[in-house]
């Protein structure tokens, strides 16, 4: 089944905004910057196409369940569409749209020739064996095999999804169209296709993120603090990466909670998420604390690397950072924004920090189109370029119109995005 939404829902009363209603009020801020013709604005309110499907799985005991899963497609003006895939059962048509529209902004604020995508299924993937996840996996592509596709649509690893679940999905795929087509899919083992850096790349953007807002606030890395909360993917390479430009890692945590050494943290020591689940607090710290606590230390710079909305109208007066750096996605509400706003607290958005995740997976893309594996060194270098190329875009909005860099960078995207569908005109 393929529904395309055209008219706005009605948005559901939550706690927090979804993915979507903040997407569009992003996408309407960022219009009040810019001169934008209105209804490209009311396009990128809306994805291309949703797509639903129903995926059957034979269980180990014999058994066939079936799930449903989607793949939204945002918007495709710049490129093929290119996100993530999520296994999790709060998976749903409209987190998937949201989610696949700040792709499209990611991707456009990074100058990537892409547009957002976003999908997955709606299961708890710790209740697959390895044999289901795979079935599942093979079956998921071939239902959204009409969709994908290196120059359409390019799916990669989000919640509950891995460098393996791409494997076996850019198989499925490369038997049905009968030849190896790994740039289907990015997020690979570097053996089949996949890029070398690729896992570190969000925790390096944020690095090399933080790096350049303590330097434009006029600091010295080397006399920076630093509290991380969330050592996984972003926040463990984030946080090794600054220690090892000479900022004090005073703070990591874990679901559980966090660590606190004023003198700093050895965060090379402290095993990542990957590396043993949840082990932070088991190491030797002078002190441990919440993670409620982690947001509000005194330090130079936070970095939310965890879970979205841990920043929120009831905690943001008592951030002390100076600098907040959005590891995760939307880690701030709204309401906190303002707030921080209001504080002078720099906050440089997700869609800056954390880009280094779907920028090597551009880098993998050309790497799959082109057969020529790249060293770890040129992708670093690459990612370094790309970072400094989007700061300084953004930088330009942040003082020619003296906006935030939040809004700066939504304009960049926006502006580009904007400038895309003028070139090519409506067809027909
Ligand atoms: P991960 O699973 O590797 O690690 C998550 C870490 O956060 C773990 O240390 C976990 O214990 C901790 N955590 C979980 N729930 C928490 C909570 N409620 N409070 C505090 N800590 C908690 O995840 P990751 O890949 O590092 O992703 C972290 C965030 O970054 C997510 O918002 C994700 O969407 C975003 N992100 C990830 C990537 C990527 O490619 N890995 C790219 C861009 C953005």
């Amino acid at each position: 089944m393929s529904t395309t939404p055209t008219q706005q829902e009605a948005e559901p009363e939550e706690q927090y905004d979804s993915a979507l209603v903040t997407a569009r009020r992003q996408l309407e801020r960022a219009a009040t910057h810019i001169d934008v013709d209105e209804g490209v604005i009311e396009r990128l309110k809306h994805p291309t196409k949703v797509q639903q499907v129903s995926v059957p799985l034979e269980r180990d005991n014999g058994e066939v369940e079936v799930f449903t899963g989607y793949r939204a497609q945002h918007d495709d003006v710049r490129g093929p569409y290119k996100g993530g895939l999520r296994y999790h059962p709060e998976v749903t048509a409209e987190e998937c749209t949201g989610l696949s529209m700040w792709m499209t902004w990611k991707c456009a604020v990074m100058d990537l020739p892409f547009g957002g995508g976003k999908g997955g299924i709606a299961i708890d993937p710790k209740s697959l064996s390895a044999d289901e996840t795979e079935r599942l996996t093979r079956r998921f592509a071939e239902e959204i095999r009409d969709v994908v596709g290196p120059t359409k649509d390019v799916p990669a690893p989000d919640m509950g999804t891995d460098a393996q679940t791409m494997a076996w999905f850019m198989d499925a795929y490369s038997m049905q169209q009968g030849e190896t087509i790994p740039g289907v899919v990015t997020g690979k083992p570097p053996v089949i296709g996949g890029s070398y850096g690729r896992e570190e790349a969000p925790g390096r953007s944020t690095a090399i993120a933080a790096r350049e807002a303590i330097q434009y606030e006029g600091h010295e890395v080397s006399e920076t603090t630093v509290a991380v909360q969330g050592f996984g993917s972003v926040g463990a390479n984030a946080a090794r990466l600054l220690e090892d430009w000479g900022a004090t890692i005073v703070a990591v945590s874990d679901v559980n909670g966090a660590l606190y050494d004023p003198d700093g943290l050895s965060t090379h020591e402290i095993p990542t998420h990957d590396e043993e689940a949840e082990a932070v607090l088991e190491q030797d710290a002078p002190q441990t604390i919440s993670n409620e606590d982690v947001l509000e230390l005194d330090v130079d710079v936070l970095i939310p690397a965890a879970v979205g909305n841990v920043i929120t109208a009831d905690n943001a007066d008592a951030v002390e950072a100076d600098i907040v750096v959005e590891g995760a996605n939307g880690p701030t509400t709204f309401a906190a924004d303002t707030i921080l706003e209001e504080r002078d607290v720099t906050v440089i958005p997700d869609i800056l920090a954390n880009a280094g995740g779907v920028t090597v997976s551009y880098f993998e893309w050309l790497q799959d189109i082109n057969r020529r594996q790249w060293t770890l060194e040129e992708v670093n270098e690459e990612l370094e370029d790309k970072m400094l190329s989007a700061w300084a875009d953004v930088r330009e909005e942040v003082e020619a119109k003296d906006l935030t860099w939040r809004d700066a960078a939504y304009v960049v995207a926006l502006s580009r995005i904007a400038e895309a569908k003028a070139t090519r005109g409506l067809w027909p």
